[in-house]
């Protein structure tokens, strides 16, 4: 299945990409993919009510603005320098552990809203990324048992200020958090929409040229690993976002380097998991 929601910033319905694309709303029977859902058996219980209700339930037209695919979640925990040419044209040496750094949640924004550049900001970036969502609680969790806690996968654009976070001191967070800093979806697909979770190429444009280019087997550490990983230091609740790490071609990277500036066009895709294009601006209070 694939889960979207719907409607206007803040007020989200849940709805469904079905296979033949169109849009439906579930809003009828349910609340919000949020914790609860998850923790609930939602995804077991909205598959069973699809097989007697997805003729009948409202369609959406395409115009529909679409939030974020999941409800705002407890936290956003991101993998940084999961990829090893990343790290090289990050200046970093390839990490011997995960790098985990977090995003505040109040940055999330639909997959097609714009990305607004901060106030003060000289040094927006992106960075394609593959999410995991959280479908079961996870604490101390094996690799083995690993995607038995997952609810599925989503695209998502780690949106980053590289002044904000490395020049002003203490920790990544700062320029990871801004709002609209994290465009995710347009759906979350379920695990069993996912045949080879380590083989799926994963790209984003700026402007219409290819910036990334990269493939989820080139990830450092695994999906799975990650997520026994940071069970041990935390517990991941249903809900929970993990953003696994961006391969090579972020701004930053460049030489000279590269930033967003308003006016912009970023266009990013990964295998099975749709594509999302965000118009870049400028702050207005
Ligand atoms: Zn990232």
């Amino acid at each position: 299945m694939k889960l979207i929601r719907f409607g206007k910033q803040g007020e989200e319905k849940p709805g469904i990409q079905l296979d033949n694309g169109n849009l439906i709303d579930v809003s009828s029977k349910f609340h919000d993919y949020d914790e609860k859902f998850f923790s609930s058996g939602g995804i077991e219980i909205l598959k069973e009510w699809l097989n007697e209700n997805q003729e009948s339930a409202p369609k959406l037209d395409d115009s529909a603005r679409l939030g974020p695919p999941i409800a705002r979640p407890s936290k956003i925990i991101c993998i940084g320098l999961n990829f090893k040419d990343h790290a090289e044209e990050s200046g970093f040496e390839t990490p011997e552990e995960p790098v985990i750094f977090g995003k505040a949640t109040s940055a999330l924004s639909g997959p097609n809203d714009n990305i607004v550049i901060p106030k003060g900001s000289e040094q927006t970036d992106w960075e394609v990324e593959l999410a995991v969502i959280i479908g079961k609680r996870a604490s101390y969790v094996e690799e083995s048992e690993a995607l038995n806690h997952v609810a599925g996968f989503a695209l998502h654009n780690d949106v980053s200020e590289r002044s904000f976070q490395k020049d002003r001191g203490g920790q990544w967070i700062k320029g990871k958090s801004a709002d609209t800093f994290a465009p995710l979806g347009p759906f979350m697909a379920t695990v069993d929409e996912i045949d080879d979770l380590h083989n799926m190429n994963m790209w984003l444009k700026v402007n219409g040229e290819q910036m990334q280019d990269g493939n989820t087997s080139n990830l450092i550490f695994g999906v799975q690993h990650v997520i026994s990983y940071l069970s041990q230091f935390m517990s991941l609740l249903p809900g929970d976002v993990i953003s696994t790490g961006t391969p090579a071609g972020v701004g930053m990277g460049m030489k000279p380097e590269k930033y967003l500036k308003p006016g912009d066009v970023v266009e990013l895709g990964i295998d099975h998991l749709g594509s999302s294009k965000q118009n870049v601006v400028a702050y207005e209070r």
